[in-house]
């Protein structure tokens, strides 16, 4: 973290206090603990792993099985590489895009959807052919996509004075001044969606490699040195209901608010979509009921006998003209070294720079993390309601600490069983770090009863409903775009490979951390990897 940065963060510290503690309740259903697992990660923290006792080679090693490295390793499949192997400390792929299962069926333990692809992404679109999600294209070339994979209506709602309403907008009692609010801020965000360098490129766009990189538009837009919140004020866009419904989005994107993203990262989440459908509308979006935990077993696919969990990589160095993995087996508690001609780190910024050691060079600098947590809860009917608008797939609850609950059954059409609804929670404070520390001192039961004491509220019968709870906990869940952290030359630097033998692939590269990021960041490490074997 840059000097300037941390003392912009410090500075605009309040003492809004992280969490209000609840009294743990005694709770009378089974609850399961997932997540990312700290105690392994935190072994590689400690340095306290055996050195290795055996040696094998391999052509390529990927380290970490999240989106990022599984689309490495399809793209490397792809191309007919077998010869590579997949490492992972959790016992399963995915990363937190990983999905958990009960008894009511499958949910997301992180990522939930993908909002429509962009069709000129052709990476992302063979994907979505692939995984059968795209079923072909209109007279237009527009693609159709599978009924029951687009999100189906209704959509969002959001419970605002007392009563559930359609959309996430507060539109109940606006004023004059405040819709107009809302319309200016419409307009701005249409301009960015329509602003291009002189070559044509987008100022706004995923994945972030294709965007602009012209200084001009960068200096001429100045969004990323001062934090949204900073430039909405500038703007006069200050009125309590557009701000609330800003810092709602900033926070289910990014796991921080408009005070702490950049105006850049703020504005990108409304003007960055470029996704159509000859079958949905603008801004609809694919969901599961294992969210992207379905996007994990598609890129699986091409990984299968090659990925391999519980494997905790400790160091990587170069070594004799080949690069050196070592990596400590959870299951059988010693260590083992690959030593392969590639490797590609798929791992988040701050552990990579912990792997590298002195090979780092400057690699180690690390960026912001927003922790999170999400609690399931399956549920043995649907909950009584408080009236207004029938439950939709977000349910979204106005002025609360969390971002309220996605219903995971949303896409079932059978509705005899009760639905698995899926509440999150960024733990967002101006002091990630201190959030981490006090939420891994909490237990299972801790999370679940904060989210109860929401869902009460709206489900007044929802404690009687629940048959099983599962809670993941993500210390280091999201990358925040903080000002300075997308214009900024570490970002840039810890993408650049080491010596053309060691690459780098995870959605921390692009300061935003989304699917279409990750899958980028993999297919582009492939690739260098692909064109290395070739040359050599
Ligand atoms: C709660 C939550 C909700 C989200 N919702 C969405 C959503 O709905 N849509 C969306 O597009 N994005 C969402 N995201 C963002 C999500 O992070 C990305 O979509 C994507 O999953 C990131 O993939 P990645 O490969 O870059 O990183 P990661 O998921 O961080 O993968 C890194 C992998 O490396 C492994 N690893 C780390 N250290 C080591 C080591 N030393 N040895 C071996 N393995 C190691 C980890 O176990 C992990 O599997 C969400 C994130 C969170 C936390």
């Amino acid at each position: 973290m840059n000097r300037r940065r941390s003392l912009k963060l410090i500075a605009a510290a309040t003492a809004v206090p992280f969490m209000r503690c609840t009294t743990r309740e005694k709770l009378p259903f089974p609850i399961t603990m997932n997540g990312a697992n700290a105690a392994i990660g935190h072994a590689l923290r400690d340095g306290m792993l055996p050195a290795p006792s055996a040696t094998t080679e391999r052509s390529v090693v990927i380290v970490g099985a999240g989106i990022a490295g599984l689309s490495a390793a399809r793209a490397l499949a792809k191309a007919g590489l077998t010869d590579f192997i997949l490492l992972d400390l959790e016992s399963g792929p995915g990363g937190n895009s990983r999905a958990g299962s009960c008894r009511q069926g499958d949910f997301p333990l992180g990522a939930h959807y993908l909002p429509l692809p962009d069709p000129a992404d052709t990476d992302l679109m063979d994907l979505m052919r692939e995984c059968g999600a795209c079923v072909g294209e209109d007279e237009n070339g527009i693609p159709i996509y599978r009924d029951d994979y687009l999100c189906s209506h209704p959509q969002e709602r959001l419970f605002h004075q007392g009563a559930w309403r359609s959309g996430v907008r507060p539109r109940a009692g606006l004023t004059a001044e405040e819709a107009a609010q809302f319309a200016r801020f419409d307009a701005h965000v249409a301009r960015c969606a329509q602003a291009r360098d002189a070559r044509g490129k987008w100022v706004f766009t995923v994945p972030m490699a294709d965007m602009s990189q012209a200084v001009d538009v960068a200096d001429r837009l100045d969004l990323d040195d001062i934090t949204f919140a900073e430039w909405l004020d500038r703007e006069g866009l200050t009125c309590a209901p557009l701000r609330w419904y800003l810092d709602y989005c900033c926070l289910d994107d990014y796991g921080a608010d408009a005070g702490l993203v950049s105006a850049f990262a703020g504005l990108h989440y409304f003007a960055s979509r470029r996704g159509v459908a000859a079958n949905a509308e603008h801004g609809d979006l694919l969901t599961w009921p294992d969210g992207n935990g379905f996007l994990v077993k598609a890129l699986n696919r091409h990984a299968e006998g090659r990925m391999h969990g519980g494997q905790l990589v400790h160091a990587v160095r170069l070594t004799g003209g080949n690069v050196a993995v070592d990596v400590y087996d959870v299951v059988q508690q010693r260590s083992h070294r690959f030593l392969a001609d590639q490797v590609i780190m798929a791992v988040p910024r701050f552990i990579a720079g912990r792997l590298l050691g002195p090979l780092a060079d400057g690699r180690d600098v690390q960026p912001h993390y927003a922790p999170w947590v999400v609690v399931n809860l399956a549920l043995d009917a649907y909950p009584e309601e408080r009236g207004g608008e029938p439950m939709a797939w977000d349910n979204v609850i106005h002025r609360s600490r969390g971002l309220g609950y996605v219903n995971s059954s949303h896409q079932v059409l059978d509705r005899v069983r009760g639905p698995i609804i899926t509440h999150y929670r960024a733990l967002a404070t101006n002091d990630p770090a201190a959030a981490r520390r006090a939420a891994s001192e909490r237990s299972a039961e801790d999370w679940v009863t904060d989210a109860l004491d929401e869902l009460r509220v709206l489900h007044p019968d929802i404690d009687e409903r629940i048959v099983e709870g599962s809670v993941a906990l993500w210390g280091h869940g999201m990358v925040i775009p903080v000002p300075g952290e997308i214009s900024g030359e570490d970002r840039r630097r810890s993408a650049e490979p080491i010596e053309d033998r060691i690459h780098f692939a995870h959605s921390d590269l692009s300061g935003i951390s989304i699917f279409e990021e990750a899958f980028h960041h993999g297919n582009r490490a492939a690739r260098e990897v692909l064109e290395q074997l070739k040359s050599g």
